[in-house]
């Protein structure tokens, strides 16, 4: 659809902080549970190759927690202009431009790119993911959430636990919500992968009012 991401619209950068806070970026929680209804759509669209076990057990975990209908988009080509040889990473803006070119949502829907590839953006050193706040597009890569990633036994469980958690607190920035206190809701803020694992998959009562009205407001 060619429009660009908006810096002031993109937060919840998620990852390590290295030297300096970007844009007022958020580190990334993950979670959800909640029983608002949408009437838009939400599109899962595989960036490169995404395994269908993830993309269907994604589709059914959002679809409870939103209430929503969830299709799984076609297959995006993954932008290798993004690859950043050096750092061996992926540069998270570029594709999420490419996701905005690539997919163009109606006005109640919304859009989650999802990656296997290691992402990062300037001033971190790596992001779980990034949203637009208040927007339609949100992006999670998953290369971090495997326990393989840190050297010990591979766990799906754990894996579509943390892919869940991640892949609704994006999607909560593109309804407005940003991050709570609260240390057990999905829309804290998590500076690392010990921080996701320790809250819930759920919106604490706030968060999960705040979403109903969004959702009524957007619908
Ligand atoms: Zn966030
Ligand atoms: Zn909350």
């Amino acid at each position: 659809m060619g429009r660009k991401v908006g810096i002031r619209n993109l937060i919840c950068i998620t990852g390590l902080l290295l030297t300096f806070i970007f844009w007022g970026a958020f580190i990334h929680g993950l979670g959800a549970g909640n029983r608002s209804k949408m009437e838009g759509k939400i599109y899962l669209v595989p960036v490169g190759n995404i395994e269908s076990w993830v993309l269907e057990a994604l589709k059914k975990g959002i679809g409870e927690t939103f209430s929503s209908k969830v299709e799984i988009y076609e297959k995006m080509k993954f932008p290798q202009r993004a690859f950043n040889a050096e750092r061996n990473q992926y540069f998270c803006p570029h594709i999420m431009n490419g996701l905005q070119d690539f997919i163009d949502p109606g006005k109640k829907d919304k859009v989650l790119g999802i990656v296997v590839e290691d992402l990062y953006i300037h001033g971190l050193n790596f992001v779980f993911g990034q949203a637009e706040l208040g927007g339609h597009f949100a992006l999670i890569s998953l290369a971090r959430l495997h326990q393989s990633f840190y050297g010990l036994a591979e766990n799906k469980i754990i894996f579509l636990e943390r892919t869940k958690k991640e892949a609704v607190h994006e999607l909560g920035h593109t309804f407005g919500l940003e991050h709570c206190p609260d240390p057990e809701c999905v829309m804290h803020f998590s500076n690392s992968l010990m921080d996701t694992d320790r809250k819930s998959a759920s919106f604490c009562a706030r968060c999960e009012e705040l979403l109903i009205k969004r959702i009524k407001t957007t619908d």
